[in-house]
């Protein structure tokens, strides 16, 4: 879990993702049969299958994370930002932080906190300094902030930090590439750039290998705490293998295999639905002539804000599965 914590403190808000490019690179560049960069910033881990009947599996997890960005610097120093990805207005306000260079602030409200309404703007933050040529020494248009939120392991098997959407995803691939070292397939393990902005670093990358497979590795919303939304998925319960969500539909006969691959191995599953959000498994779906796709989550409570909460239990679950998966003769794509 090391690694895990590691891998959420670095920064990476959408479209400013090399710290944790270079740092997972790092972490693997011996075990890969070949590391590729693209122009965008996609990392793809390509590691040779020994299987006679092999398929190119597509693994994607995406490197960054929700952050904010500096539209403006006011006269009395105050900091306008928008959100990069979707941020709760409400988890922002008072958070901490912190930008590039290491400069940490205060999100406030310019009005009372019950009158912030769903405005991004009516927050500002505040850095301390009060003038804005002292701000530009620090913080200036374009910058780019993530929320601070340390790494707590807290009771119950339970974790909290920031970015575990989705470093937890980066995580669960990485271990699985240690794990299985080389597996039956093809497996390309894609730390997909800019996926909270719209899916984009795994549209190109899908392009690139035209898998037969792809399979997302990200989170999914809990719904077992009254101010969720409706749904069945639990913490503490098993990895989440997706059914559907507003932008992709999976493909049934990888789920059914993934199910009895659980079964067979003792792995505790439980069926994700979800009706407000979607995964890099969309723009894989939807890459070349279609690409049966699906996704392996971990569920998640107070995702996109700087403390959600994810069980250890569920991300084992999650990394033996994928585990199983890449190592599993697919019949069904014969
Ligand atoms: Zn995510």
């Amino acid at each position: 879990m090391e690694l895990f914590a590691q891998l959420t403190q670095l920064f990476g808000p959408s479209g400013y993702e090399s710290r944790v490019r270079e740092f997972i690179k790092n972490e693997l560049k011996d075990l890969a049969d070949e590391i590729i960069e693209d122009a965008i910033g996609n990392l793809i881990v390509f590691k040779k299958g020994y299987g006679e009947n092999k398929k190119k599996i597509m693994l994607s997890g995406h490197t960054d994370e929700i952050g904010v960005q500096v539209i403006k610097v006011e006269d009395n120093g105050m900091i306008m930002v928008k959100s990069l990805g979707s941020s709760w207005i409400y988890t922002t306000y008072q958070s901490r932080v912190q930008f590039k260079n290491g400069t940490i602030g205060v999100v406030a409200s310019r009005v009372r906190p019950d009158k912030i309404d769903d405005k991004f703007t009516n927050l500002y933050v505040d850095i301390g300094l009060s003038k804005k040529e002292d701000v530009l020494k620090l913080v200036d248009v374009g910058d780019a902030g993530v929320y601070m939120g340390s790494f707590e392991t807290l009771a119950g098997d339970y974790i909290t930090a920031k970015a575990i959407d989705d470093r937890v995803g980066c995580y669960m691939m990485m271990e699985t590439l240690k794990n299985v070292k080389s597996a039956y397939h093809d497996v390309y393990y894609v730390f997909a750039v800019q996926e909270e902005v719209g899916c984009r670093g795994s549209k190109v990358t899908a392009a690139r290998i035209k898998p037969d497979l792809g399979i997302a590795v990200d989170v999914t919303p809990g719904h077992d705490r009254p101010g969720d939304l409706e749904g069945s998925n639990t913490l503490g319960n098993g990895t989440a293998i997706k059914i559907s969500d507003t932008s992709v539909i999976c493909d049934e006969a990888l789920n059914e295999l993934m199910f009895a691959l659980c079964k067979e191995n003792n792995i505790p599953y439980q069926k994700e639905v979800i009706y407000v959000g979607g995964t890099d498994a969309s723009s894989m779906n939807m890459s070349g002539y279609g690409v049966k796709a699906g996704a392996v989550s971990v569920v998640t409570r107070y995702t996109h804000g700087p403390n959600a909460i994810v069980n250890k239990k569920d991300i084992e679950a999650s990394i033996s599965l994928l585990s199983k998966l890449v190592d599993t003769k697919l019949e069904f794509l014969v």
